[in-house]
């Protein structure tokens, strides 16, 4: 018997819309060779439907080739193909480069999925009126709301505390995985418009979306570790960044002033504010310490959806509409560097880097607006492990 192909027979695929039998195959995926789960649909009425969120695939499968089709970087794409030690040509923009990430970890049949866990396509997400309308939360969601933040905040002071010089960005993915299987939750990432991993870890002058791999964290090194988890049909999402050993005073102010940015934003956070203000105050603490803020990546709403209305950007002189309302739930979650604000992709589509190579560091929570102003849902715990020298005052 020959191996490879473990891909299942086209009578077994189903619609990607209605989960009917499928027949027909988007021509731009075959074209692209993207898995034909997810690429499947029953009629053109299906196909024509899903066109909108569907064509996304596409675009990832392109930013994941730099145009071109390079086998080793379809990791994100291709079933069972992991990055490979051959690196793609790129003007990498510091001296971090990408390492082999492991196979996908299996998640136990008893664990409520979201619906892209299946296929790596979100279906109900980007049709949602949800992307428009800033949805208030009942008593009911906001109570589930609460439990899954929770368990977020513990799945991420689980991976802090394992943190130093030695370990992998892997070996974080695997406590932040079974953390949250153990938890009875899913880590959202997992398969999100294909992503790999369970967390994102961004080491250094990445900005966000970093894939856990098999690089080794060094002494100086910083690392934010971001968490999402699904329980009981909502997501709560929060990150950190972490002092790898001993870390120059340069990152050490970077990171501090990062947390102060999230803080300073927290609490201005009440009914009638504007969303722009965000923004604003952010600026205003971050370039007062000489550093910029990333304008590519935004807070969003969250709930029911990963990815919802409100977007909320962290930069000054935003656009951002509206105000907010009692039980309102969305993150901030401010992306700092000690250089230019500008960011660049790698050619894995996901890994976002500072277009100067210097270093990015990011603090996120979900929040709550309440009558009288804000609930930090992810925020520390007495559990929570000390690792931020300017908290043990
Ligand atoms: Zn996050
Ligand atoms: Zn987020």
């Amino acid at each position: 018997m020959s191996g490879g192909d473990s891909e299942p027979k086209e009578s077994t695929l189903s619609c990607a819309r209605c989960s009917n039998p499928a027949h027909l195959q988007c021509p731009k995926c075959v074209e692209l060779k993207l898995p034909r789960e997810g690429a499947a649909f029953c009629s053109q009425d299906c196909f024509k439907a899903s066109w909108s969120s569907h064509k996304s695939v596409h675009l990832k499968a392109n930013a994941a080739t730099g145009g071109k089709n390079d086998e080793g970087w379809l990791y994100c794409l291709r079933k069972g193909q992991t990055r490979t030690s051959k690196l793609p040509h790129f003007d990498w923009t510091g001296s971090l480069r990408p390492y082999p990430i492991s196979s996908k970890r299996d998640v136990p049949s008893h664990i409520e999925l979201p619906d892209w866990a299946m296929n790596g396509v979100p279906k109900i997400e980007p049709e949602s009126s949800l992307q428009h309308v800033v949805e208030i939360k009942s008593p009911e969601q906001i109570a589930r709301m609460r439990e899954t933040c929770k368990i977020a905040r513990q799945v991420l002071d689980a991976a802090a505390r394992i943190i130093q010089p030695g370990i992998t960005t892997d070996e974080i993915d695997r406590v932040v995985h079974d953390a949250t299987i153990a938890a009875g939750g899913y880590p959202s990432p997992l398969n999100y418009h294909f992503f790999p991993k369970s967390c994102c870890t961004s080491v250094n002058e990445v900005i966000c979306h970093g894939i856990p791999d098999a690089r080794v964290l060094e002494d100086g090194d910083i690392v934010n570790v971001d968490v999402t988890v699904y329980y009981k049909g909502v997501h709560g999402d929060l990150n950190e960044t972490y002092f790898v050993g001993n870390v120059d005073e340069a990152s050490r102010k970077l990171v501090q002033c990062t947390y102060e940015c999230l803080e300073k934003a927290i609490s201005i956070v009440k009914p009638g504010v504007r969303f722009r203000e965000v923004g604003e105050v952010i600026n205003r603490h971050a370039s007062t310490s000489g550093f910029s803020v990333v304008k590519s990546y935004c807070g969003h709403g969250i709930g029911e959806l990963f990815h919802c209305a409100p977007n909320i950007p962290h930069y000054a002189r935003n656009k951002a509409v509206g105000v907010m309302k009692a039980g309102q739930t969305f993150t901030i979650e401010p992306m700092i560097n000690a250089g230019v604000w500008r960011d660049r992709m790698w050619p894995d589509g996901w890994t976002a880097v500072t277009a100067d190579g210097k270093r990015s560091a990011q603090f996120e929570h979900t929040l709550l607006v309440t009558e009288t102003g804000v609930e930090v849902l992810t925020g520390r715990l007495p559990t929570s492990p000390d690792v931020f020298p300017w908290l043990k005052a």
